[in-house]
């Protein structure tokens, strides 16, 4: 059993590896398909501040841990020598993934609802690469524009279609879970993943039934962002506003977004104190001065 675990991970590693030079981000996960590294705050006492998303320095912070950097993947693996899998973060430059899975749980043909849904809103899926999971469900790995926030949701498209979007990630092909190994539809594995079409990216993105005032540079892009925290549940806030802040930082409109994004996470229930300290640490880790 060791032996075969270390195999796992020792080809769980190259596949990871792979994926980055692919330029997707990864980070390895376990046989239940979690984050194989464990938070190094889940010991810590009832959080003051905001969530830490990798600032100490530490690893085991999910999908903040993914990177391209082979060095870095190869230490979170050094890390994690039971991994025997890895997620490949969605939402990221320059791919911007975004993940269509079908699964096979529920008693629909999520397949079929798919179909349905690109007639009935008249687009086609495009030929991307595809992976298929051990319980006979499929990924449809799709590119997202920039600047467009795609969030997770669970049968919001359609019943038995999760969408993986931001902060959220893929199982990669070659990894292994309890259930078996994941891995690229014949024929897929060459493909990069196409341009969602416009049509699907728009069923994909939250409506934006209401209006705030942002400041005309940010445009489109920050309202949509706004949306985005807007539309956080308990528990997603915080991410939720750090991903946020990190696109429009990243985009160069941080500061200008900056108290519409700290009254957004108001009105979700943080306090001003968490929503400023946030956006912070967006600041700083994509390298500007908040
Ligand atoms: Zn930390």
């Amino acid at each position: 059993m060791a032996t075969t675990d270390r195999q796992a991970t020792t080809l769980a590693l190259a596949h990871a590896l792979s994926a980055a030079e692919r330029g997707l981000a990864v980070i390895p996960l376990s046989r239940t398909k979690l984050p194989a590294l464990r938070s190094p705050h889940r010991e810590d006492p009832e959080p003051r501040g905001p969530a830490c998303h990798g600032e100490c320095g530490r690893f085991g912070h999910g999908v903040y841990d993914a990177s391209t950097d082979p060095r870095r993947i190869r230490e979170l693996f050094a890390a994690a020598p039971w991994a025997t899998g890895y997620g490949i973060a969605c939402g990221l430059h320059p791919h911007h993934l975004i993940g269509i899975d079908l699964d096979t749980k529920s008693t629909t043909d999520s397949s079929a609802a798919l179909r349905e849904l690109a007639l009935r809103h008249l687009f086609t899926i495009p030929e991307t690469v595809v992976v298929l999971t051990p319980s006979g469900g499929r990924h449809l790995w799709l590119s997202g524009p920039p600047h467009v926030v795609v969030p997770n949701s669970a049968s919001r498209l359609a019943p038995g279609i999760d969408v993986r979007g931001a902060g959220g990630y893929l199982v990669g092909p070659g990894s292994r879970t309890e259930h078996g190994v994941y891995s690229t539809a014949p024929g897929t594995a060459h493909l990069a993943p196409a341009p969602c079409p416009p049509t699907l990216l728009r069923l994909l993105t939250p409506p934006r039934h209401t209006r705030h005032p942002t400041p005309s540079s940010t445009g489109r892009h920050g309202q949509g962002l706004i949306q985005f925290v807007l539309a956080a549940h308990e528990g997603q806030r915080n991410t939720r506003l750090f991903w946020a802040a990190c696109r429009a930082y990243e985009n160069g409109f941080g500061p200008d977004l900056a108290p519409a994004l700290v009254e957004a996470a108001i009105r979700t229930g943080l306090t001003e104190r968490e929503a400023r300290s946030t956006i912070a640490s967006a600041a700083r880790m994509t390298g500007q001065r908040p």
